[in-house]
């Protein structure tokens, strides 16, 4: 086993990491450490989160500057205030008996004078976000010309974040030959990019598995009525039945209320905002960790530092004033090397928004149409089915079995299937019977695929479990069935299925193509559903109009009611549900104070 001694670190450093309770380094300072310390070379370090980065790069970088200049000799640029803070509180930690160290976190949200200030007592180290250290430099408030070590931590989450032109900015005020150490959980395109134009001839180090997938979090906005938002919220959760989300408000109460609303229907949410108490707080981070809370209802304020690594969505509620308040959002998801979703429910008078943020965030959102009932009834179903023929035969119940035979002893096969999958089924088709059509014509829409009868919908048995989101399984499909570019439209990525559409004429092709088809060793199957995906069809009013949307366009209170507590959870066991509940109750008491 190797020691932090033998990595070569001084005295100084050593007394604070038996202080700090380390015993042995982790993997990426195993490697990095001895590296940084021996050589004034650049580094790029993949390595995941929690893997100790922050000592990896911190130890050489304390043993390296001079404590007593006081010129600042390290820049560590990171991409939110929460990570700015930590790190700097990292370092304090750990060259606390480095005497005469200045650590200086600069960020954005607090006074600039102040932190100006401390600056000019002489840090040797600056750890910053980059829109404030932008600010900083241009205000002429902090002088990097003298910089030797330069480190891009989470450089995957900084450029997700759209900070690419602040860091090129910012590393234009220091010198050329400072060693620059970049720290990134994926190699995403950019992250190498900016590898290439910023470093030469780096150390390369990977912890664990490289993960290469560039696109981690797509995009998507849902138009709806604003007065119908709450209704598109639980469609969303319910066309995706294992959703791990945080869900965004813009204010306390709303956050408050959707999460109440959330629970009263049936599904396991809570809500987290600033006017919990710290332990409150805590209690719902931990239900949300511990996945007992499948949707965390936030403001952006409380949701900062949410370091959950396998949320698979995050919804806007409502859009964000600030943009950059956006990719902070959607930076929750699609971490880790995990895909990820971030929705978004607008309202007409926002799709302008939508337009300005695919401008900041270099990314196309796809317009999505509202899951219809008959949809969400099928994805149900589908995972139900999925998970019923994973589940592990649990032989306690042998004992049982008897008397349950006897019960089904005329029931076939065929007939028990039924009888079983109607128990869920019923659940949702009584409810989406019922609900009302949430479409909303976008009058400037035109180059959308109009709706048709010429196309034929799939149900295919990979999802999001086998790495896939909708951008990946398309060119999949694409390639093995090699189709056109367009051929392939409508695909709808779920947990561990999805949906495609193509033209009615390349059914025959498809299905022939998947019989029998193995990939990675399974059988990939795929079978032809009978929606054609999108509520499109029931918005036209040109395919067959179910009696539903007849139903449907009735505003009444049974909406309201009994008829609205579809909860995707309720189905589960009792005290299940009443344990997200109750953890949900908390915040509702604290309202009233
Ligand atoms: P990362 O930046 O890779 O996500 P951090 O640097 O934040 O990870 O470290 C995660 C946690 O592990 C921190 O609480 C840190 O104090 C702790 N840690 C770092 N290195 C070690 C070590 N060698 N032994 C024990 N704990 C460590
Ligand atoms: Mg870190």
């Amino acid at each position: 086993m190797i020691t932090f001694q033998e990595l070569g670190l001084n005295q100084d450093l050593l007394n604070a990491i038996t202080d700090l309770g380390f015993t042995k380094p982790s993997e990426v300072q195993e490697k990095a450490i001895p590296a940084l310390l021996n050589e004034e070379r650049d580094l790029v370090a993949l390595a995941q989160t929690g893997t100790g980065k922050t000592a990896a790069f911190g130890f050489p970088m304390l043993q390296k500057i001079d404590v007593n200049s006081r010129t600042t000799q390290g820049l560590i640029l990171s991409p939110t205030r929460e990570l700015c803070l930590q790190i700097t509180n990292e370092l304090k930690l750990y060259g606390k008996y480095c005497k005469g160290l200045n650590v200086v976190a600069v960020y954005g949200g607090a006074s600039i004078t102040e932190q100006a200030k401390q600056i000019k007592k002489g840090a040797q180290i600056i750890v910053a976000t980059p829109g404030r250290m932008k600010d900083m430099i241009s205000r002429k408030l902090v002088d990097i010309s003298k910089i030797e070590y330069s480190v891009l931590d989470e450089a995957d989450e900084m450029l997700n974040m759209g900070f690419y032109e602040d860091i090129t900015d910012i590393l234009s005020y220091t010198p050329e030959d400072k060693s620059t150490w970049l720290f990134s959980a994926t190699m995403p395109k950019e992250v190498a990019a900016i590898a290439r134009k910023f470093m030469y001839d780096p150390i390369e180090i990977t912890v664990g598995n490289r993960n290469e997938s560039t696109n981690q979090v797509s995009h998507e906005y849902y138009l709806v009525n604003g007065r119908d938002r709450y209704l598109a919220l639980k469609r969303l959760a319910d066309a995706n039945p294992d959703i791990f989300s945080v869900i965004f408000c813009r204010t306390k109460r709303d956050t408050q209320k959707v999460a109440e609303k959330l629970v009263e229907d049936g599904y396991s949410a809570g809500a987290l905002h600033g006017d919990l108490s710290q332990n409150q707080r805590d209690l719902v981070m931990k239900a949300f960790r511990n996945k007992q809370i499948q949707m965390l209802v936030a403001t952006d304020v409380a949701a900062r530092g949410i370091d959950v690594d396998d949320i698979t969505h995050v919804i806007n509620y409502q859009l964000p004033d600030e943009i950059e308040t956006y990719t902070h959002r959607s930076g929750r998801t699609g971490r880790a090397g995990k895909t990820g979703v971030s929705m978004v429910i607008v309202a007409k008078s926002e799709v302008r928004k939508i337009k300005s943020i695919e401008r900041i965030i270099k990314k196309q959102f796809e317009k999505k149409d509202m899951p219809s009932g008959m949809e969400i009834c099928e994805v149900q179903l589908m995972s139900l089915a999925n998970k019923m023929h994973n589940t592990e035969i649990n032989h306690e119940i042998d004992a049982f079995l008897d008397s349950i035979n006897e019960l089904f002893e005329d029931t076939s096969k065929e007939e028990l299937i039924k009888k079983f999958f109607s128990v869920e089924f019923s659940r949702f088709y009584d409810y989406y019977k019922k609900a009302k059509d949430l479409a909303v014509t976008d009058s400037s829409e035109g180059g959308d695929r109009a709706p048709s009868n010429n196309e034929t919908r799939y149900f295919i048995n990979v999802g999001r479990k086998d790495g896939y989101d909708w951008m990946s399984l398309k060119d999949f499909i694409k390639e093995v069935l090699e189709l056109g570019r367009d051929d392939v439209f409508k695909v709808d990525v779920k947990d561990s299925f999805s949906f495609f559409n193509t033209d009615k004429s390349m059914e025959k092709r498809v299905l022939d193509f998947f019989t029998d088809f193995k990939y990675n060793d399974r059988f990939v199957n795929v079978e032809i559903t009978e929606n054609k995906g999108g509520g499109r069809r029931d918005r036209s009013g040109r395919g067959k109009k179910r009696n539903d949307s007849k139903r449907g366009g009735r505003r009444s209170s049974d909406s309201g009611n009994r008829s609205e507590r579809v909860g995707r959870r309720s189905g589960g066991p009792k005290s299940d549900r009443r344990r997200s509940g109750s953890g949900s109750d908390r915040p509702r008491r604290s309202r009233r104070k």
